[in-house]
């Protein structure tokens, strides 16, 4: 049938078809009429459809019109109308109060009035099912909030118990700072009275602190005023100290501040993990690791000052045994003597080597590291161990194919690293084995020196120890003369020139030792200035001519320096590769110039500055430091001593240039300007 809303349908049940015809007529203006002369028929129909109105007769076959229209109320939300006559006022009174009925229509009726009747009636159907839609309506939103409720009230529960269940303490303030929740972690590290106490006084009340200083926390840095003010952070630490906890308590905050969906601060969050373990252990190991560094700082102290002692008494021994070994002896005696030399000899290698793994576990070490022409000195050390190998009949097989590299690395350093390798290869090797020496780039900016035998071997679980000090392999190889220090001294030395060392073995076939070092470019290349540079080109400063000493143990300076001079054809150069031989010239040539480098072989550079200054034959030559040793002591250090001036490695070609031109050009007295510690540090 049609809707309610729009034009609503009656539905008419009287068992004359004349008045069914007449109420028809009368309703059909407003209203869909569907008509029936059967009640039970009436039934069916109301099942199928929704009408706004019932106008029943009370006298029909079969079922009267009131217990007709009780059951319709069961179908049918339409509003019911008896039509009837006065005969039994009194019971329809009792229906329209009981609710069976909405109203009745006497008979017979007035046709307005049945019509008025049946319009309100529908009017009133329309508001019942208004109303009743209502209550559905909330009935459905009262159930949905009933089942929020619940899924809320578990939710809660949950986080309750999450909270309750956590070993860190979670804390809430809202937006005035008012504490709202504690977990029981929270509780046990400030105590319930955080709920009492304001926040900005709980530095105070509970006793929080910056650790390690011992003030209290500033209460506007606490992590939950932070946290108020929007701020977010990890990682707080806190000191808390009060009378709930028999020691000091530690923890880590994290905080973030609360807000609303507008954006607008609802206070703030902190969650508080107790790392006062973890820091007691911290704590107990830096102790520890200062201890074991002081012990080991105290036993490379007493080991240098050990050697010192040991090397003064050792010179005599060894001077005077020279003496004797050179006086005309019995032979048993003469025998005597070389046992004394050779047994001094290696006490003082010993004493060397120990003094040097004092000073490199002592951080003193003191390296010139530099452009190093790597088969050069690698030539150097195999022509020194080649007559050792020669005795057992061990053949080396040097480098072959391109091995022209250069490496950045102390020149002396680098060849008392090889000659331990190439000494242990002869060593640890069989009569009539083999060595064999290369070098290949790694392709990550090293070059890998490698040194092979065919010795025992080593096994995989002693390769590492075997560079500590005084380790050394049992079995056979103890039977070898050796202190266990050359390998530890040879990792000292590469890991202090910047590289790492190693070693591969197979047990029974040999080893091979090897270490990387970082490359570096030749200094020539470094300076292509120099190509373009032609001589005699300083035609003034070419009238005077000048005599340079330069002393210098590595020969890529030394070839530098010479071709520097022979622009300056008024310049000669003479070099030495040792101090004492630099003195010696220095003496006997008396130089206008000497450059000085710092480390070399037999003695420091500063020793040899202070011997030239004290000679008179000597005091008054210029010196030039050249050294990649800048540091502003070492700067200080030597100007003080007297030298003349401090030039850096790697050599700047035009300041090196104006140097010689001054001297060239200058009278003696004031041929060099003043030493400008600035420049050179
Ligand atoms: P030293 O040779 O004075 O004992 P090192 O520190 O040079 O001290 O070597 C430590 C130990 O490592 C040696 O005693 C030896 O047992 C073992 N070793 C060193 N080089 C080799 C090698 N090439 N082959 C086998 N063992 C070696």
């Amino acid at each position: 049938m049609t809707n309610v809303e729009e034009r609503p349908s009656v539905l008419v049940v009287d068992d004359e078809p004349r008045i069914l015809d007449s109420i028809r007529d009368l309703l059909s203006e407003n209203f869909d009429v569907v008509a029936t002369s059967d009640p039970l028929a009436a039934l069916e129909i109301l099942n199928g459809a929704q009408f706004a109105v019932i106008l029943a007769d009370q006298r029909m076959p079969g079922l009267t019109g009131d217990q007709f229209l009780v059951r319709a109320q069961n179908l049918s939300d339409a509003t019911r109308i008896l039509v009837t006559g006065y005969t039994d006022i009194d019971a329809l009174i009792r229906a329209v109060n009981d609710g069976q009925i909405h109203t009745y229509v006497p008979k017979p009726w007035e046709p307005a009035q049945l019509r008025v009747t049946v319009l309100k009636a529908a009017d009133h159907c329309r508001e019942t099912l208004r109303r009743k839609e209502a209550a559905s309506r909330l009935a459905e939103q009262q159930a949905a909030l009933a089942r929020s409720e619940a899924a809320f009230r578990q939710q809660t529960k949950l986080l309750q118990s999450i909270l309750d269940s956590m070993g860190d303490g979670v804390l809430v303030v809202d937006e005035n700072g008012k504490m709202v929740l504690l977990n029981p972690a929270a509780e046990a590290m400030v105590g319930r009275a955080a709920f009492e106490t304001p926040h900005s006084a709980w530095s105070e009340s509970i006793g929080i602190y910056r650790p390690g200083t011992g003030t209290l926390y500033p209460p506007e840095e606490l992590p939950l005023s932070r946290a108020m003010r929007g701020e977010t952070a990890d990682g707080v630490e806190l000191h808390v100290r009060n009378p709930r906890h028999a020691g000091d308590l530690f923890v880590s905050v994290n905080l973030r501040p609360l807000k609303d969906d507008d954006g607008r601060s609802r206070g703030g969050v902190a969650v508080a993990h107790d790392i006062t373990g973890r820091r007691r252990t911290q704590e107990l190991l830096q102790r520890a690791k200062e201890e074991a560094e002081r012990a080991n700082r105290a036993k490379s102290e007493f080991l240098s000052r050990m050697s010192h002692e040991l090397r003064t008494p050792l010179n005599s021994i060894l001077g005077f045994a020279q003496l004797l070994e050179m006086t005309s002896l019995p032979s048993d005696d003469a025998e005597a003597v070389a046992q004394i030399l050779k047994g001094g000899r290696h006490l003082l290698s010993l004493i060397n080597e120990v003094l040097d793994v004092a000073r490199i576990e002592a951080g003193r070490l003191s390296l010139s590291p530099e452009p190093v022409h790597l088969p050069e000195v690698i030539q150097e050390a195999l022509d020194l161990v080649r007559p050792l190998a020669l005795e057992r009949s061990i053949t080396i097989t040097g480098l072959s194919g391109n091995s022209d590299f250069w490496v950045k690395a102390d020149r002396q350093r680098l060849r008392q690293v090889l000659l331990n390798l190439l000494a242990n290869g002869v060593k640890y090797n069989v009569d009539g084995g083999r060595i064999a020496v290369a070098v290949d780039p790694n392709g990550y900016g090293a070059i890998r020196t490698t040194v092979s035998d065919t010795g025992p071997g080593i096994a995989a679980e002693e390769r590492e120890k075997l560079f500590l000090p005084f380790e050394r392999l049992t079995g056979e190889s103890l039977a070898v003369e050796g202190t266990g220090l050359g390998l530890a001294l040879s990792k000292g030395l590469v890991e202090a020139m910047g590289g790492v060392i190693g070693v591969d073995s197979t047990v029974g076939k040999g080893s091979t030792f090897w270490f990387d070092l970082m490359a570096a470019e030749s200094p020539a290349a470094l300076h292509p200035e120099l190509e373009g540079l032609a001589g005699a080109d300083s035609g003034e400063a070419a009238a005077r001519s000048v005599l340079v000493l330069y002393i210098e143990d590595n020969p890529a300076n030394m070839a530098l320096m010479k071709r520097l001079t022979e622009t300056r054809p008024g310049v000669q150069l003479i070099g030495a590769p040792q101090a004492r031989l630099g003195l010696d010239l220095a003496r006997v040539h008396r130089p206008d110039l000497i450059l000085l480098d710092l480390h070399l072989p037999d003695m420091s550079g500063h020793e040899v500055l202070e011997q030239l200054r004290r000679d008179p034959d000597t005091g008054t030559i210029p010196v030039v430091v050249v050294s990649a040793d800048a540091t502003p002591e070492q700067v200080d250090r030597l100007l003080d001593s007297g030298a003349q001036s401090y030039v850096t490695k790697p050599i700047d070609i035009g300041s090196m240039l104006g140097l010689l031109d001054s001297v060239l050009s200058d009278p003696i007295e004031n041929r060099l300007p003043t030493a400008n510690r600035s420049d050179a540090g």
